[in-house]
């Protein structure tokens, strides 16, 4: 016999996602939304929400991931109280209309860019960063003054399952929405005509949206995937570079983040101290027997964990591990791995990883990394190690990504400032502080004029002295 829970889930169906929008769309039309008082009102629930319901989420998470609570509160919960928070200070400048010059054409006369919602909203969103990447395009979209659905990943689906509690406790009903499920209630929901549709995930799923937005002519937000290249020049405090890197793969959910190193590039000849320096510093962090931390994320699931697994299991890369390959299935860990000189056409370098495996590609000359990371995908973020300033000019100047960094990894996810989005079959658009706002707002186009400056030569007729003017 079905639960409760599952007989509602399976009754979300087309009908019911008509339905639903149709009550936001009505909210949104009379206006609630729009209102600056709503949406400081929903953005401080918001934190509330999170003050009050902190270790809730904190054990969601590690039901979901077996994540690490010093994880989930700085990656997934600090994130979001930032952003909020930022949303909080910014707003009133976010929705002021902004002055433009106008033309001589157009004299005398006055432009501003007016913000305005763009109405009803979809935000799907995935399962390793469960609770962070639901919420966070919440914020700006409640920023904007939209009606919002979210549909959190059934892949997380305490965390799932929390969110639709608790943003049913916190929030406005009337126009702010979670819907569980999978396939079916996703489908249901592209169905509908929505104003816009954030989808968090991979590529493949990103397909599938953007063919069910365009029936509509629906605007949508794509933050994908790839594979993200690190490359580590010689002459560098290789201790620092390889905890850096470490933070980035393993200490991000195991490896299972969008922006994690995905393989390393690197000179033939300075590869084995690396491979010595991220052994010694692997072992600090994890110890002997890194399938027992406390500190490492297990695999989301055994799908995950099968296809992971088959990358350590190709013929191609037999021989080719040089740290870890340890693998638990019933707990679905698996060791930090490390593998050097995989042939390029290997599973695991055709595929984003997404897990906690480490390939080392070597070459003659660090300046051909960037033509190798040029010759696949562009990749949702790429990082460089390196002292030398021509080097770091030419990474910027040449490689292609959704986001760089120089000398560490990850970490311009945390700047506001930053536009975070990929570039190609990494995503599309961005967001994050102001960009979350931007992303979910119309830029109106307002010009004033007056009586004045009513010139002839804009009526007929077309005289040739008027050509002359
Ligand atoms: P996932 O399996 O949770 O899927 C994402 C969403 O798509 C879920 O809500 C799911 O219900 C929905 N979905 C699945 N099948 C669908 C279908 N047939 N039709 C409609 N909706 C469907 O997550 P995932 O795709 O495994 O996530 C991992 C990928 O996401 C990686 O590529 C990763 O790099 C990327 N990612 C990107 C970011 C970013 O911010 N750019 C963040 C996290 C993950």
């Amino acid at each position: 016999m079905r639960t409760e829970e599952e007989v509602k889930k399976v009754l979300f169906d087309e009908e019911a996602a008509t339905s639903l929008v149709k009550e936001l769309r009505a909210s949104f039309t009379n206006g609630k939304t729009r209102s600056y008082d709503w949406r400081v009102t929903q953005l401080k629930s918001m934190l509330k929400m999170i003050d009050e319901r902190e270790q809730e989420i904190v054990t969601a998470l590690r039901d979901d991931l077996s994540k690490p609570e010093l994880e989930s509160t700085v990656y997934e919960i600090a994130m979001l109280r930032n952003s909020i928070t930022l949303a909080l200070k910014e707003i009133k400048h976010w929705i002021k209309p902004e002055k433009v010059k106008t033309s001589l054409t157009t004299f005398p006369s006055s432009g501003e860019i007016v913000s305005e919602p763009l109405g009803v909203v979809l935000i799907i969103s995935a399962w390793n960063y469960p609770f962070l990447l639901s919420l966070d395009p919440v914020v700006g979209a409640i920023a904007a003054g939209n009606a919002i659905v979210l549909k959190p990943s059934e892949i997380a689906p305490a965390t799932s399952s929390l969110l639709a509690k608790l943003v049913g406790e916190y929030m406005d009903s009337s126009s702010i929405r979670v819907v569980e499920g999978a396939v079916t209630e996703t489908s249901a929901l592209l169905e509908q005509k929505w104003d816009k549709i954030f989808y968090t995930g991979n590529g493949r799923i990103g397909r599938i949206v953007m063919a069910a937005a365009a029936k509509h002519l629906t605007p949508v937000l794509l933050e994908l995937g790839g594979k993200s290249p690190v490359v580590v020049d010689s002459g560098i405090n290789l201790q620092v570079a390889v905890r850096r890197i470490i933070a980035g793969k393993w200490g991000c959910n195991n490896g299972q983040a969008c922006i994690s190193p995905d393989y390393i590039i690197i000179a033939k000849s300075y590869a084995p101290k690396l491979v010595d320096t991220l052994k010694s510093e692997l072992e600090k962090f994890y110890g002997k027997n890194p399938l027992e931390s406390k500190d490492l994320s297990r695999i989301v699931n055994s799908n995950h964990f099968t296809r992971l697994v088959k990358y350590l299991d190709e013929d191609k890369v037999s021989g080719k591990i040089v740290y870890g390959g340890e693998r638990d299935i019933t707990n679905l860990k698996i060791a930090p791995t490390i593998l050097l000189d995989v042939p390029r056409d290997s599973l695991i370098m055709s595929e984003e990883i997404f897990g906690p495996l480490l390939p080392i590609l070597t070459v003659d000359k660090i300046e051909d990394s960037f033509d190798i990371i040029n010759s696949g995908t562009k990749p949702l973020a790429a990082y460089l190690f390196t002292n030398n300033k021509k080097l770091r000019q030419q990474f910027v100047s040449t490689v292609s990504a959704g986001g760089l960094v120089v000398n560490d990894t990850t970490l311009h996810l945390a700047v506001h400032a930053l536009p975070f989005g990929g570039v190609g079959e990494s995503g599309m658009g961005a967001y994050h502080g102001k960009f979350s706002f931007d992303a979910f707002s119309h830029k109106k186009a307002v010009l004033y004029r007056s009586f004045a400056g009513d010139a002839a030569i804009r009526y007929p007729p077309y005289t040739v002295g008027k050509l002359r003017l």
